[in-house]
């Protein structure tokens, strides 16, 4: 998925604004490779559209490129649509009873494992975990081989074949014990069947349970939309798990199963090791979905450090041909509030591996930056007061030889005459100058 939407933003790459042509284009890329992460399509459709809405009315900010502006407002939105902000989960109760539900194999007992260890180690509480899995022997074993990793009881009857008296009793058995939470790990099927979900209705309805986790393997796709909403009609449940997000996952499952219930994901679950579940972060899913942490915070930082009137001003500036030495100062400023060139330009996608080996130091800026300093302000403001006399105690200053200081302003001559040259062509615009 990502490569696929890193090739729909590299299409608006350049582009001088985002524009409702290359909006278009963007927002159709982005929607096909949606589909194809298994996101079903009337829900790509209006996620695309919403995008497309905010896009065309957001203002183009001066110093990124629309490109990467794009990428920010996808990101918010899927952040919006997967819920905003993490959602909470309830275990207030004495004890507090959740019941977990899912098909089988979609990892409801790893994950009540995982739970348990997570309320006993991360919120101090008292877990007690109920084997209500009546037709697998083995997986009664199988949550009290957990269970012991994990130093946390496990609550069977292996003789009772009904689910909605296990739960019962391992209530009273947690109030005996001080246990204030009780996990009860059900039994599932291959396929949502009415067996499965009466029993788990029966459960539901005889213990009254804080929450009401539905597990879904993120591997599944399309399908795990379908099995959420069926369990959604019976269960009304409060919360979605998310697991095997370890695997090679589709990232649409969460959007889809968010979008088609309407409740939020809590949980998300990578591997079988009882310390790796996570909360669910709707902002880090996006970013997962979109493959480009780390292209959004660039995004994010510039949209911290450069001043939008500032560009303005030095467009106009460009545009009339008076750009000068104290221009370019502030130029190279702001690149330095940025933080490290290197650093900046690694989080360009498709930049990064070929940076790693090559030597770019920020102590070239500071030559160039120390030869500006050297100079009046009339001479900034215009170099070409800048006679022999003057470079020889513009080039002592700075430490630098009259060889360097001479390329520096051959270099910047240059520069302005390309900046020139830009100006006469409609689009035209330098590159790295403010806009892009
Ligand atoms: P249940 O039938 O719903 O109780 O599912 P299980 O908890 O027994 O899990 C089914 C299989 O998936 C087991 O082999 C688990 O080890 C595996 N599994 C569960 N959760 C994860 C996960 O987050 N990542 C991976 N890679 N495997 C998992
Ligand atoms: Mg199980």
């Amino acid at each position: 998925l990502s490569e696929k939407l890193e090739s729909a933003f590299k299409n608006i790459k350049g582009e001088g604004r985002i524009s409702e042509l290359n909006i278009a284009n963007t927002v159709k890329d982005i929607r096909r490779a949606l589909v194809d992460a298994d996101v079903n399509y009337k829900i790509a459709k209006e996620f695309t559209d919403k995008v497309k809405e905010t896009a065309l009315g957001s203002k183009v900010l001066l110093s990124v490129n629309p490109g990467q502006q794009m990428v920010k407002i996808v990101q918010d939105e899927l952040t919006a649509l997967m819920g905003g902000t993490e959602s909470e989960f309830n275990v207030t109760g004495n004890p507090a009873i959740i019941l977990i539900a899912g098909l089988q194999g979609s990892g409801k007992t790893t994950f009540s494992g995982k739970l348990a260890n997570y309320l006993k180690t991360k919120k101090g509480k008292s877990p007690l975990l109920v084997a209500a899995d009546i037709y697998r022997p083995a997986a009664i074993d199988q949550l009290e081989v957990l269970g012991g990793q994990i130093g946390v009881d496990v609550y069977s009857e292996r003789e009772n074949k009904d689910a909605v008296s296990i739960a019962q009793n391992a209530i009273k058995e947690a109030r005996s014990k001080n246990k204030n939470v009780i996990i009860i790990d059900t039994a599932g099927r291959l396929a949502v069947d009415e067996v499965m979900m009466t029993e788990v209705a029966n459960v539901k309805a005889a213990v009254n349970p804080h929450e009401i986790l539905f597990v879904v393997d993120s591997m599944t796709g399309q399908d795990a939309v379908n099995t959420a909403a069926a369990f959604n009609e019976r269960l009304d449940f409060s919360g979605v798990v998310l697991t095997k997000l370890d695997g090679d996952t589709r990232g649409g499952a969460a959007l889809s199963i968010k979008y088609t219930v309407n409740k939020p994901i809590k949980f998300m679950s990578s591997g079988e090791k009882m310390d790796t579940l996570d909360v669910f972060y709707p902002e880090r899913m996006a970013q997962r979905i979109l493959g480009m942490g780390d292209i959004v915070s660039l995004v994010e930082k510039a949209q911290e450090q450069f001043d939008a009137a500032e560009a303005a001003k030095l467009e106009k500036r460009i545009r009339k041909n008076q750009f000068d030495f104290e221009d370019f100062k502030t130029q190279l400023q702001q690149i330095k509030k940025m933080g490290n060139i290197k650093d900046l330009m690694g989080m360009i996608p498709g930049v990064g591996k070929q940076l790693k080996d090559v030597d770019i130091n920020d102590d070239a800026f500071k030559g160039i930056e120390a030869m500006i300093n050297s100079m009046t302000i009339e001479e900034r403001r215009n170099p070409d007061l800048i006679n022999p006399s003057r470079k020889n105690r513009i080039a002592k200053g700075s430490g630098k030889d009259l060889n360097e200081l001479n390329q520096f302003l051959k270099q910047f001559e240059q520069m302005k005459s390309m900046m020139k040259m830009m100006n006469k062509m409609p689009m035209g615009r330098m590159p790295g100058m403010g806009r892009r």
